[in-house]
């Protein structure tokens, strides 16, 4: 018996409907902002992610999944930034007019410890813009990723998070901030976090690790060392989130994983579904264009993980998807009554109607048990009498009344 890969999920069509209905509300609360869907290809260029992603970051030193075509190294995506970037640079779409709006929802693939809310292939909802810098369109993409989140009826379960991390003028005063606080409690701190240490001293504010986390409170916050443009900004964003009421908390402990983050950078956090409770993640990132070869264009996005939002949905018992039923089964008795049947089914899926007849051989008992288990809300019985007289009893299984029909003209919408 082959099994399924560790980490990777089969999604039934028990559980499918609920994958769409959020697909649907991320569609459409995206489309009402102006992104419009982008579909990128599954594996890229490992280059493309090393350079997009962040040659420090976890994603990119322990997660890619990569391995070699020929003579090129090639890589399942781990996120959907670094290939809307480059499809934005390969498309010369720099040159139409700004902002330029994508949205996405596809899977993304990390060699992760597998557990409750992480896998190595997980499905997530992304938006990037480009070419706007102003507070409002950081508002704009922070306002669309709580659309999704309110519209699941999750806005009271969620806290968002924002912070700003600075730009090339600041960072470097904020770093060095940091290094003098860090500097002698290295002993006290994990492996990784020493590493990060040398490597991108901002990570150490986000790691998860108890006794890491309780130092990283006292360390000096980004938004002391904010440059007057920073400052300026990022106090915008916070009038435009109250303008539009949005509610938030300033956390300095959110600075990202990516290495190209500059500025607004947030998270949407869900209490109660475990460890892994950011359900949504993002930031400004107004380098990357330019680093990977494109013009100088500003850049902010989000990526939202649709299995963490389903943990959230049932741990507040939110059940929002009714399952499909039939409106009508079709019973017979007999092999012309089958045919019969099959050709009534046929016209009324013509209309649009969902409709289901006997496939399996079924005795007329067992059929309409079968039409009450999967719950047909009327029922059709035919025989060779009613295939004669063209009439027969529609029954509705709710109410178990009867109305005599046409077999050929009756109509259910
Ligand atoms: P985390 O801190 O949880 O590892 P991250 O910073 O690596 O998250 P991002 O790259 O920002 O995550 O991805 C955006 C969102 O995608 C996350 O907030 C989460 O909802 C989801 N996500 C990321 N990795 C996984 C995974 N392995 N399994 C399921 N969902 C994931
Ligand atoms: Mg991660």
């Amino acid at each position: 018996m082959i099994q399924k890969i560790k980490g990777t999920m089969d999604i039934l069509p028990d559980e499918t409907p609920l994958f769409r209905y959020i697909e649907g509300i991320m569609r459409e609360e995206a489309e009402k902002c102006g992104f419009g869907e982008i579909r990128l290809p599954t594996f890229e260029l490992t280059e493309l992610f090393v350079r997009g992603v962040g040659n420090t970051t976890d994603v990119v030193q322990k997660e890619m999944y990569t391995f070699m075509d020929g003579d090129d190294s090639i890589s399942l995506r781990p996120e959907g930034t670094a290939g809307t970037v480059r499809a934005l640079i390969e498309n010369g779409k720099y040159g139409d007019a700004m902002p330029q709006k994508y949205y996405y929802i596809m899977s993304c693939f990390r060699h992760e410890k597998p557990q409750a809310g992480r896998t190595r292939e997980f499905f997530q909802f992304g938006v990037e813009m480009f070419g706007a810098e102003t507070a409002s369109a950081d508002a704009t993409v922070i306002s669309l990723a709580y659309a999704v989140l309110r519209r699941l009826g999750l806005d009271s379960y969620v806290t968002l998070h924002i912070n700003s991390i600075g730009c090339a003028e600041c960072r470097p005063t904020y770093k060095k901030a940091l290094t003098d606080y860090f500097g002698d409690k290295l002993p006290s701190l994990c492996e990784t976090c020493r590493e990060r240490f040398a490597r991108n001293p901002l990570r150490l504010l986000d790691c998860k690790v108890p006794t890491c986390a309780t130092i990283a409170e006292a360390a000096p916050k980004t938004v002391g060392s904010l440059c007057e443009a920073c400052a300026k900004r990022f106090d915008a964003l916070r009038r435009s989130l109250d303008a539009m009421g949005i509610p938030y908390v300033v956390d300095s402990s959110i600075v990202r994983g990516l290495d190209y983050y500059t500025g607004t950078v947030f998270e949407f956090v869900a209490e109660g579904i475990g460890a892994q409770s950011t359900v949504c993640g993002g930031g400004r990132y107004d380098g990357l264009v330019a680093s990977l070869g494109g013009p100088d264009l500003s850049g902010i996005g989000f990526g939202m993980g649709l299995t963490r939002l389903i943990l959230a949905l049932k741990q507040h018992g939110i059940d929002p998807v009714a399952p499909v039923k039939p409106r009508l089964y079709v019973a017979s008795l007999g092999e012309a009554a089958a045919t019969e049947a099959l050709s009534i089914v046929e016209r009324l899926r013509r209309e649009g109607v969902y409709a289901e007849c006997d496939l399996v051989g079924r005795s007329l008992k067992a059929q309409m048990k079968y039409a009450d288990k999967i719950g047909a809300a009327y029922t059709l019985i035919i025989g060779d009498n009613e295939i004669e007289t063209g009439k027969a009893n529609l029954r509705n299984m709710a109410t178990s009344e009867q109305t005599e029909v046409d077999i050929h003209a009756f109509s259910l919408e």
